[in-house]
């Protein structure tokens, strides 16, 4: 199966901290999604 949508969330730092937030992302959140994952999962996917 080839997905036809790839989203990253590339981190969960945000201004707001929104209560219904998904991702509980915050302006105190700092992880970060690592390019090479980003990549690694890009060449997965195709
Ligand atoms: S929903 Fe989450 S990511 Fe969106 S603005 Fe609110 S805290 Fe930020």
């Amino acid at each position: 199966m080839i997905p036809q949508v790839l989203a990253f969330i590339t981190t969960y730092r945000c201004n707001f901290s929104c209560d219904h937030c998904s991702v509980s992302a915050g302006p105190e959140r700092r992880e970060v999604l690592a390019a090479g994952v980003m990549q690694r999962v890009m060449v997965a996917a195709s």
